[in-house]
């Protein structure tokens, strides 16, 4: 019988990781947990679904065309993103959501020994994939729920490449001030690649929020993330950027997979460009969603944090896991947040009032019970 030599074939850092494991599709849940109805208030995705131009986009596009590859670098939408943003489309490179550019930055930047440096309660991509590739991630404590800029400066070594600031923080809320971030950039001098995830700006409302492609000339160094998930509800299609200065982007695009954005995605992700209305009516959604949910919370002597973004974290005096799975029961799921080193905390996506209003309920009753 042969057997595969796996603890000759396997490296150290591969062996040490633990897979993540993504949640269970709908009907498989909903058998498991024995509920007729699954609200998923887990992803922070947009429950009024996609602009109706990219609805528009996505029924006409024509089926014979999934035969044919797909625009291998995505060449209208970057050459749209960059008329909207005053860039050269080259300053551009678009990925399987932006989880796929989280990748294509660290495997340009880093070699054995080099490591990334981000918060420890944040969004874990950057730390997983540093470490499942063999890089070091050196994680700075949150301060006041935010990133705490000095801590992570005094974190920067020689052996730092890559610089993670998620702005606003997922799963927190809280964000850099333009001044904030400026003095951050001006302290690092070009010196590390710096990438502001910026996955939830459109929701932010904020004067002194900063708009990061604005600074791109200014700061070559900088590296900015955005997504069709979150505020334009393509989740399900998998598509987000990345955008940075020539030289910068022209060292990253060498480690980029073409033809990892299908055709369905880059058409629905062009149409949803400049839709002003979508984003008003989310914005409203999601403001009208928090008070309440902020209230109601309070109202039964919980606290939570929240700041910018679709979501808000809630402190439980129960375990976090076990509160995950009466929820479930009870057909609503939600984020546990001991995976992302928040024990006795869940994070809830805002969504229609109704669902949260049967959030609130069924948070009330798993409460009564313990
Ligand atoms: C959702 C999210 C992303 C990833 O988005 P995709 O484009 O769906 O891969 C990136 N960063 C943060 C902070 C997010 O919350």
């Amino acid at each position: 019988m042969i057997t595969v030599a796996l603890e000759r074939l396997v490296p150290e850092h591969i062996r040490r990781f633990e897979a993540y494991i993504p949640s269970k599709p709908d009907d498989v849940l909903m058998k498991m947990y024995r509920c007729r109805r699954l609200y998923r208030l887990n992803n922070n995705e947009n429950p009024l679904g996609p602009p109706p131009a990219a609805r528009k986009a996505l029924a006409e596009f024509p089926p014979p065309r999934a035969a044919i590859y797909p625009s291998g670098d995505a060449y209208h939408l970057r050459r749209r993103l960059a008329e909207n943003f005053g860039l050269d489309p080259d300053q551009i490179l678009v990925g399987n959501g932006a989880n796929e550019v989280i990748a294509f930055v660290i495997k340009a930047f880093c070699r054995e020994g080099d490591n990334i440096v981000t918060a420890d309660k944040t969004f874990a991509v950057y730390e997983w994939v540093a470490e499942f590739s063999g890089f070091q991630a050196r994680l700075v404590p949150l301060k006041d729920f935010g990133f705490d800029d000095r801590a992570m400066l005094e974190a920067i070594d020689e052996r730092t490449k890559v610089v993670f600031v998620c702005n606003p923080n997922n799963p927190t809320g809280k964000y850099w001030s333009l001044t904030r971030l400026k003095s951050f950039l001006d302290a690092v001098a070009g010196r590390r690649i710096v990438v502001v995830d910026e996955a939830y700006c459109e929701f932010v409302q904020q004067p002194d929020y900063p708009d990061c492609i604005r600074l791109i000339d200014q700061y070559p160094n900088l590296v900015v993330f955005r997504t069709f998930s979150k505020m334009y509800a393509l989740a399900g299609l998998r598509i987000g950027y990345l955008a940075g200065s020539r030289e910068v982007v022209d060292i990253i695009r060498r480690t980029c997979v073409v033809y990892s954005v299908n055709g369905p995605a880059q058409a629905a992700a062009m149409a949803c460009l400049g839709d002003r209305e979508h984003i008003l009516r989310t914005r409203r959604l999601v403001r009208e969603g928090k008070q309440f949910l902020k209230a109601e919370l309070a109202g039964m002597g919980l606290s939570t944090v929240s700041g910018e973004g679709n979501f808000v974290m809630v402190r439980l005096p129960i375990n976090d896991n076990l509160a995950y799975r009466k929820l479930m029961s009870r057909g609503i799921m939600v984020r546990s947040m001991t995976g992302f080193r928040f024990p006795g905390w869940i994070r809830v996506t805002i969504h229609q009032r109704q669902v949260l209003e049967a959030f609130v309920e069924a948070l009330a009753e798993i409460l009564e019970e313990v």
